[in-house]
């Protein structure tokens, strides 16, 4: 489902996804203060669970391009999601479950890649929602209806073709060019001769632009989406 506030093609987002009041000259201190962001506390203020303290202007969800649907009944509570999560994103919910915030996500499928139950975290295209809802709270309320609703959103994601991300550990090596078959060995980007009119995800436009550019060397962490600049790179024959 297209975002409500996504607008006409061509026109751009009007979704604020954020607001706050700027401070006047006579406010605002001397240099640049960044202050720490406190430890946080129980899980939506309760007593139990866990809840880090975010910020409360810089959201990281705008620039997601998909993100983690869990599986509640299968997960094994090992916290590696918990603890992998660049962002801190997973809440511990009052039942020691891990509910990952939407506002804080950026959508690097780390999370996906380290758990270690089959189909517990899948990504799914960020197209598919309109909110940043909690899913645990879905699941809690509803949880026959949220196995349906996550089992359509799984089955689909499945036969997306993923621009970024690595679904299961090991992914890497089977795509290698070594592996018959392999992603690496079935999709070769190309570099254009002429002008041409392509969809084709940010990160692998940038790759093209570096084989493009005969670049020596990138420099850039290879942890978040930007791991596909790199992955798609290698692909280019130059
Ligand atoms: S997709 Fe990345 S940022 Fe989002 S919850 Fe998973 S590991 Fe954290
Ligand atoms: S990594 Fe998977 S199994 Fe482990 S706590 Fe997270 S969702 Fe559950």
């Amino acid at each position: 489902m297209a975002h409500k506030d996504q607008g006409e093609p061509g026109e751009g987002s009007t979704d604020t996804p954020f607001s706050f009041d700027l401070p006047g000259w006579k406010t605002m201190e001397e240099g640049l203060v960044i202050r720490g962001v406190p430890q946080g506390g129980g899980f939506r203020g309760g007593e139990e669970g866990f809840q880090p303290a975010r910020s409360e202007v810089f959201k990281k969800y705008s620039t997601r391009s998909m993100r983690p649907v869990i599986n509640f009944d299968t997960c094994t509570k090992c916290t590696l999601c918990w603890l992998q999560c660049p962002d801190t994103v997973f809440d511990v919910t009052p039942d020691g479950l891990y509910d990952a915030n939407m506002e804080a996500c950026c959508g690097c499928a780390v999370c996906e890649a380290v758990c270690p139950v089959p189909d517990c975290i899948t990504m799914v295209n960020e197209a598919e929602f309109n909110d940043n809802n909690s899913q645990w709270e879905a699941w809690t309320k509803d949880k026959d209806g949220y196995k349906k609703w996550m089992t359509v959103l799984v089955d689909k994601a499945k036969l997306e073709t993923r621009t970024h991300g690595f679904h299961h550990v090991g992914e890497y090596a089977e795509q290698g060019p070594q592996a018959e078959g392999g992603l690496m060995a079935t999709t070769q980007p190309k570099l254009y001769e002429s002008e041409k009119e392509e969809l084709i995800s940010g990160s692998e436009a940038i790759a093209i632009a570096c084989a493009l550019a005969d670049v020596d060397v990138i420099t850039a962490y290879p942890i978040r989406p930007y791991d596909t600049v790199f992955a798609v790179r290698v692909k280019i024959k130059s």
